[in-house]
């Protein structure tokens, strides 16, 4: 199974979290409006979390829907 990971750019969201209720599993709103990332580690000015084929649909809509582009889904190990 292929291994992505999600980078999240946190110091550039606007707020307005259009996706927390569908998506709790991931995306909480914090007391500053920006959304957080859950599980996630903080990597230089980004945080990252690993992800896999399973839920790599939900969160590349929840990075198509936001408004800044701070969400990025990459792919970090091919399944051969
Ligand atoms: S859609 Fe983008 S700007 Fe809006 S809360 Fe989510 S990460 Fe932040």
């Amino acid at each position: 199974m292929a291994k992505y990971k999600v980078i999240y750019d946190r110091q550039n969201c606007i707020g307005a979290v259009q996706y927390v209720a569908v998506m709790p599993e991931f995306w909480t709103l914090d007391k500053d409006g920006k959304a957080n990332l859950k599980g996630s580690k903080k990597n230089g000015g980004t945080w990252e979390l690993d992800l896999d084929e399973t839920l790599l649909q939900k969160m590349k809509d929840a990075a198509a829907s936001c408004p800044v582009n701070v969400i990025h889904v990459e792919e970090t190990k091919k399944n051969f």
